[in-house]
């Protein structure tokens, strides 16, 4: 089996940060993007998986309503190594464009009251599987990223 493009990605020189993992191109021709939000240190620091499948609850909910954003995500979701997640999108997107969202996502999950959406038996597998107060501190980590993002925070290591 081939090695797949995001093996191919050095971690090592990999900070946190909002990076276009890839563009693929449907038999359509229509192109959907995957973004990276690199929320943690790659082989340094990751997410609790309590806290990662609280933020993907609050993540695709503030996503896929958003007014501009919204009938534009194809998927969120965690990566299995806890260190971000991916988007999908519909179109052509750089990193730079989704500096704002996810900063107003930070913000949204930072200040986040009350019952975390879809955290029931009915709406989710592992419903009392939640860690919002550990959502609360990421969210905050990497909107100190997003508010000091620079230009290696914002595409992939090259050689
Ligand atoms: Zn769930």
């Amino acid at each position: 089996m081939k090695k797949i493009d995001s093996f191919k990605i050095d971690h090592t020189r990999m900070m946190e940060g909002v990076y276009v993992s890839r563009k693929d191109v449907t038999p359509h021709g229509d192109v959907l993007t995957t973004i990276d939000i690199r929320m943690k240190w790659p082989n340094h620091t990751y997410m609790a998986p309590k806290t990662m499948h609280t933020i993907e609850h609050l993540g695709a909910t503030f996503l896929r309503s958003h007014p501009q954003l919204g009938d534009k995500v194809v998927y969120f979701g965690p990566m299995g190594c806890a260190t971000g997640f991916y988007l999908i999108l519909q179109g052509e997107w750089d990193s730079h464009q989704l500096v704002h969202v996810l900063q107003s996502l930070m913000a949204f999950i930072r200040d986040y009251k009350g019952d975390v959406p879809g955290a029931t038996m009915q709406e989710c597998g592992n419903y009392i599987y939640h860690d919002l107060k550990g959502a609360k501190e990421v969210a905050q980590d990497y909107l100190d990223v997003l508010n000091n993002i620079t230009a290696e925070n914002l595409s992939y290591p090259t050689d």
